[in-house]
């Protein structure tokens, strides 16, 4: 545990609260405080805290679901009174240690649900953040929020509340009853428009609950949407006690993460907000652009790692980049296929955004699992890739990068890499009719996929016989000998 009365003699080495804790009170409520949000928005917030007069954005932190590891976790920060220890990997060199103190309080709301309404209620808070998940939005694949889900039929049903939804529309009922102003809802789940999305949660969940309620939601609550970035590993047993090793602290819930961090707002807060901009977040009307640079580089380079690694044999990220071929066609399709077509902030520099992406990868501290990045590849292409795809098939650029990965999301299907080693395939929306086009001689069958739906690439006569003549090459040769073809070709 680590202990509050000690932080003074932490070895200097080690980061800790440059403000008086005992001052800070909550002014934000987080609701699901996992691994990201303490390595993100409360890094943030522990800067905010020292600024003068900043004492009263503390954050209160909520866990929401009924299951055990919830519960450590609540006893475990209770403990060290919202305590806790981050490593920040740089690429290369010496990690950051520091204690982390702006999580002030934390409540487990099953054990206690009508404490956390009472401080949601609380005019002190005046913004709720959340990190739930992008499935704990409850949206269909047509962006309706399902109101048939059993735990939120639950709630509608009556008693207190105790999914995100229900907890909110509940603290936002007693606050106008009260006349006190509402809060900022800031989603910081990585989701495109995620503002959006969480005021279309909201909204219909309170609909269906009190119409009248749900109208003063609509006209008095900001939904900023955010794009959020910092790599944050799960902490598995094996890497708790690593990290404390490492640190020297006897931590009973550290987490570590890379060194970048970035946090892009919209600024439109409903009941005021800490200068966050004076501890490098950046306030915008343009979440939509940065978000776009985001989703094309960052996701899009991560599936193009991805599939074609697997193949490869490679299972974690810095290792597939030490294999030139995978590091060459990531830099190929950053700098040539998926760069020039964005609409960049004029503040971000593609350039430098693409090496900065491309050491995050190298770095060797974070152990990203391939397997984890392609899981729902079905989902995550179209959201990914769909966009520079059509752009570029559209320009008549060069597609051959983007068939060849087309290729190898195909083959990856089939759950067996180039070594012959089998590895699990996790694609929920991957059908019996999808794999049955997957699985047809006529290769070029699987451009028919409900993945490559409308991405227009299909109609072009060359993409489809590269695409075709890849997946013949992959299953022949193998994908390292086809992709080694490939980037001679282009050089
Ligand atoms: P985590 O597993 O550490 O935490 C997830 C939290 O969400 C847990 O507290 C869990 O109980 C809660 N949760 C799950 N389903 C929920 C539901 N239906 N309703 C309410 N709460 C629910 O994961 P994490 O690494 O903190 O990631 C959380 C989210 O943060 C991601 O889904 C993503 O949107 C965003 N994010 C993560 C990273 C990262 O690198 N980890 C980077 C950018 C953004």
């Amino acid at each position: 545990m680590i202990d509050p009365a000690t932080l003074s003699s932490l070895p200097a080495s080690v980061g800790r609260p440059a403000y008086d804790r005992s001052k800070v009170t909550a002014g934000i409520a987080h609701l699901s405080v996992g691994n990201f949000h303490r390595a993100h928005q409360a890094v943030y917030m522990d800067k905010v805290l020292a600024l003068p007069g900043h004492e009263g954005w503390g954050i209160l932190g909520i866990g929401l679901m009924d299951v055990e590891g919830e519960r450590a976790k609540a006893q475990a920060l209770q403990g060290q009174k919202g305590l806790y220890s981050l490593v920040a990997y740089p690429p290369e060199g010496t990690p950051e240690v520091a204690v982390v103190g702006s999580i002030v309080e934390y409540l487990h709301a099953p054990a206690d649900p009508e404490a956390v309404l009472a401080r949601l209620a609380d005019p002190a808070i005046r913004i709720v953040t959340l990190t739930v998940t992008e499935g704990g939005y409850n949206i269909d694949e047509k962006g309706r929020f399902k109101l048939d889900d059993p735990a939120v039929a639950r709630d509608l049903a009556g008693g207190l509340p105790a999914t995100s939804f229900g907890v909110m529309t509940e603290a936002l009922r007693r606050r106008r009853a009260a006349g006190t102003r509402p809060f900022t809802v800031l989603s910081c789940d990585n989701l495109r428009h995620n503002g959006g999305v969480v005021k279309n949660a909201l909204l219909s969940y309170a609909r269906a609950k009190d119409a009248d309620l749900a109208g003063w939601i609509e006209a008095e609550v900001a939904f900023p949407s955010c794009m959020v970035d910092r790599i944050t590993p799960a902490v598995g047993p094996a890497d708790k006690a690593r990290l404390n090793a490492e640190t020297g602290l006897d931590d009973a819930a550290p987490i570590f993460a890379e060194d970048f961090i970035q946090w892009v707002v919209e600024d439109r807060f409903c009941n005021g907000r800490p200068e966050l901009e004076r501890v490098g977040v950046e306030f915008t009307d343009a979440v939509d652009a940065y978000e776009q640079v985001k989703l094309r580089m960052l996701n899009a380079s991560h599936s193009m790692m991805t599939f074609p690694g697997i193949l490869l044999g490679h299972r974690i990220v810095h290792l597939a980049m030490q294999d030139p071929l995978v590091d060459t066609l990531l830099e190929q399709f950053l700098s040539r296929d998926a760069g020039p077509l964005l609409d960049a902030p004029p503040s971000m520099s593609v350039g430098q955004y693409k090496d900065q992406l491309l050491s995050r990868y190298r770095n060797p501290a974070i152990g990203d699992q391939l397997l984890r990045i392609a899981s729902d590849g079905a989902s995550k292409l179209p959201q990914f890739v769909q966009d520079t795809a059509r752009d570029v098939v559209k320009a008549g650029g060069d597609h051959r990068r983007i068939a060849f990965l087309l290729a190898c999301f195909t083959e990856y299907l089939r759950g067996v890499d180039d070594k012959g080693e089998h590895f699990p395939v996790v694609e929920p929306m991957v059908g019996e009719a999808d794999r049955a086009l997957a699985a047809d001689p006529d290769l070029a069958k699987g451009l028919g996929l409900g993945a490559f739906k409308g991405w227009g690439v299909a109609e072009h006569p060359g993409f489809v016989a590269d695409y075709a003549a890849y997946r013949a090459s992959i299953k022949d040769r193998g994908a390292a000998a086809t992709l080694k073809d490939l980037l001679a070709a282009v050089a």
